[in-house]
């Protein structure tokens, strides 16, 4: 009787764990946590990927990337056919494989995640990305011959970066107005470098110069110019303005010096570098007992901000528990690293100050959770008489952010929401205005950087179907 053979086992391959830096050094310094994969890791992490005939990651995707495909060429080594792989689909890969919420989009849906950790896509999509920037010859994606058709697009954040490389590639004259002096949106704004160096956004940014898209930096539109009037050069206009207007707290005190907004606090940091201080000479107090108000993404950034600015203690101060922190969970984890210290359920009530007008301290309430309210998540109640006092020299207020009312204002025919977000078909991104669309934050209000992009490209297509068969 001859004894049947069995093949042997296939060798299950763990989730390859992204190498970074050390808490204890990268608490002092700002330069990228993670390393990312090299080239070996990348392709044993690829070969996780079991290349579903329906792949459930792709619908997890809001620009629609085909996420098997350009992992299978990472399997192969062919790191420039996965990269144009992804171009096809997303203009900004080194930035989307750094900051997107995969947990809850691609990997979130990856069927090996159901028994195992789902494979690693974003830190793939990151690895072809930078092995493209650093190793790679210069290419760039086949474009579509000359239109003649013009199109203005307002804002240089992702939704706005989107839009311009899709119409440029069918063949359109795009250019992007930049309130700011540098490209980027929020991603050279407000996301710290230690998350994304500027170096990749603005190479992201050059790769859609190389492709023909004019960028005119430090032009506000509303004020340098009026979309009326860009009209009157440009076939269509897309507005990407985002919602970068700073909520306060409303409580008393805020006009103490020390007080920031999240957005002042990082911009000062980020774009205009004080950290690199005296390189840059940006002005920023550099607090020791730093407070942050919130519990998102921008109170993280902020709060490992001020400790890498050498703060003794940086407080994050929110009103619910650790379970209802909106930031991802990841960005939790690198502030509790690095030595951020959260007090949870704890509500602000007034900032103290000195006779010279310098923030002091801020006076807070202990609350408990109640019922869910309409956001789904339980209520936060003050609990009375629980008042106590925290000594800060520097506060960041982190709750939020609305629609600067700039542009908007001076833009007649826009429709508006009572918030002050325009109203856009969320289909095509088409406003009230003939030939003008709209898209990502100042759309939705504050939300990530895929769903602008997302909703770039659905404006997009419609521009271009406009461009080609009318309104
Ligand atoms: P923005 O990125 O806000 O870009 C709008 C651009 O328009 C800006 O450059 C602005 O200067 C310009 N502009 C405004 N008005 C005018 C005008 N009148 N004329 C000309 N230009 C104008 N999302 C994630 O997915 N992951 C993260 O980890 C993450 N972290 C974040 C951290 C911080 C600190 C912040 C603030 C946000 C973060 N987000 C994150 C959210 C994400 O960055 C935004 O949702 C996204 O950038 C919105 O893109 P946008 O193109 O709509 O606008």
């Amino acid at each position: 009787m001859t004894e049947e053979v069995k093949a042997p086992k296939k060798e299950k391959i763990p989730r390859h764990k992204m190498p970074e830096q050390e808490p204890q050094v990268r608490a002092h310094n700002f330069e990228e946590v993670p390393f990312g994969y090299t080239k070996e890791m990348a392709m044993k992490e690829a070969e996780r990927c079991i290349q579903c005939k329906d792949p459930r990651c792709r619908q997890g995707c809001p620009v629609e990337v085909d996420i098997p495909a350009f992992i299978r060429l990472i399997k192969e080594g062919d790191f420039e056919g996965a990269i144009r792989k992804l171009w096809e689909k997303n203009a900004l890969p080194a930035v989307c494989g750094r900051v997107c919420p995969q947990e809850v989009q691609c990997e979130g849906l990856c069927v090996v995640g159901k028994k195992d950790e789902p494979v690693a896509i974003g830190n793939l999509e990151r690895f072809a990305a930078d092995y493209q920037r650093l190793h790679g010859r210069s290419i760039l994606p086949p474009k579509a011959d000359a239109t003649g058709k013009k199109v203005a697009v307002v804002g240089s954040g992702p939704s706005g970066l989107t839009v311009a490389g899709d119409l440029v590639l069918k063949g359109h004259d795009v250019t992007i107005y930049e309130a700011l002096h540098a490209p980027g949106g929020v991603l050279v704004y407000g996301i710290p470098e230690f998350r994304l160096p500027k170096e990749i956004v603005f190479s992201e940014c050059d790769y859609l110069k190389r492709l023909g898209v004019k960028f005119e930096i430090s032009q506000v539109i509303g004020r340098s110019e009026t979309v009326d009037e860009l009209l009157e050069t440009y076939d269509a206009v897309y507005l990407g303005v985002g919602a970068g207007l700073p909520v306060f707290l409303k409580v008393p005190g805020e006009h103490f010096i020390g007080v920031y907004s999240a957005n002042e606090y990082l911009t000062r940091s980020n774009l205009m570098k004080a950290y690199d201080f005296p390189n840059y000479d940006t002005p920023l107090v550099r607090g020791k007992n730093v407070a942050t108000f919130g519990g998102g993404n921008v109170a993280m950034d902020s709060a490992r901000t001020a400790l890498r600015m050498g703060a003794d203690h940086s407080y994050i101060i929110y009103r619910r528990s650790h379970a209802e922190l909106p930031a991802r969970g990841a960005e939790v984890h690198h502030a509790e690293e690095v030595g951020g210290e959260f007090m949870f359920l704890t509500n602000p009530l007034r900032f103290l100050g000195n006779d010279d007008g310098f923030l002091t301290g801020v006076e807070c309430l202990k609350m408990e959770l109640g019922e869910p309210d309409a956001s789904g998540r339980r209520r936060p109640v003050p609990i009375p008489g629980s008042e106590f006092q925290v000594e800060i020299d520097t506060a960041i207020i982190s709750i939020g952010s609305g629609a600067n009312p700039l542009l908007t204002q001076s833009t007649p025919g826009l429709a508006l929401n009572k918030l002050g977000y325009i109203s856009a078909d969320p289909k095509t991104g088409k406003t009230m205005k003939p030939r003008v669309w709209a898209g990502g934050d100042i759309v939705t209000g504050a939300a990530t950087v895929i769903l602008a992009m997302g909703a770039g490209r659905q404006s997009s297509n419609s521009i271009h179907d406009f461009l080609t068969f009318g309104w």
